[in-house]
């Protein structure tokens, strides 16, 4: 059976970190964040980091050969082989069509997309916390707020926010998401392939739309 990757499309603040830490586990295949990658280079000082950095810092995407390069390198892992869950990636026409040939043959993917009014994505990026020791542990300041004030609840790590998540940056990254990304919601629609979940709901509503948008034989047999 060829192995299958879900690949979740949203802007910015959507909930794509949220729903693919919880389909990651329902399937038991890793999740893979272009985004949290890049903040684990900066983190650990990389020199894949350093160049990074200044485009993240601005709201600019790095450039395709960058990431994708990185990406492939993540996925060529023997734990990706059953499949994964991709979280913000791809952002750019070219990222799609390097994608779309990378799997060919090895995995076949489903593609879902959160949709979520601005007023929304500006309200939850704005108050997005994460923890410095798993940045899969996603806290809100007032949707999801830890027990215990700047304390992670799943493992008691320091949470922070993202550098880029003043309202400047989001609005920047907002304008290059129009610009840059939706061309990529489009490709997908244009080949029959997107599947749009409505993402302005509860984090539990968007998860149990995701499962059933994405249908029984793709979620189903996980941990
Ligand atoms: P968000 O959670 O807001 O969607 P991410 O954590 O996925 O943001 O990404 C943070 C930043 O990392 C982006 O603004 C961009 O600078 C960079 N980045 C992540 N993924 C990509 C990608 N596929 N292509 C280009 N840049 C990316
Ligand atoms: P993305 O990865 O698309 O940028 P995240 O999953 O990091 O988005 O979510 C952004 C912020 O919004 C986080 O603080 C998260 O706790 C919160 N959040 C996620 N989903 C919802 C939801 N359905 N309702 C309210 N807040 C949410």
């Amino acid at each position: 059976m060829v192995a299958q990757v879900v690949i979740l499309l949203g802007p910015p603040g959507a909930g794509k970190g949220t729903q693919a830490r919880r389909l990651s586990a329902d399937l038991g295949v890793p999740h893979v964040a272009t985004g949290d990658m890049f903040r684990a280079n900066v983190e650990e000082g990389t020199e894949l980091g350093r160049r990074a950095q200044e485009f993240m810092n601005t709201g600019r995407l790095v450039p395709d050969d960058l990431v994708t390069e990185m990406l492939f390198v993540r996925v060529d892992g023997v734990d990706c082989g059953d499949g994964f869950v991709l979280d913000g990636f791809p952002r750019t026409v070219g990222q799609a069509d390097t994608l779309d040939r990378g799997m060919d043959g090895r995995w076949t993917s489903s593609v879902a997309s959160l949709e979520v009014p601005d007023e929304a994505l500006v309200e939850r990026a704005s108050g997005r916390l994460l923890c410095r020791e798993d940045g899969n542990h996603i806290h809100h300041a007032i949707f999801s707020p830890p027990v215990t004030e700047g304390v992670c609840d799943q493992c008691g790590g320091a949470l922070y926010r993202r550098d880029d998540d003043v309202p400047e940056v989001v609005a920047e990254r907002l304008r290059v998401y129009r610009e840059q990304t939706a061309p990529v919601i489009e490709h997908y629609a244009q080949n029959g392939r997107l599947l749009p979940v409505d993402g302005n709901q509860s984090p539990d509503d968007v998860h149990r739309a995701l499962r059933e948008t994405l249908g029984s034989s793709t979620v189903e047999g996980g941990k």
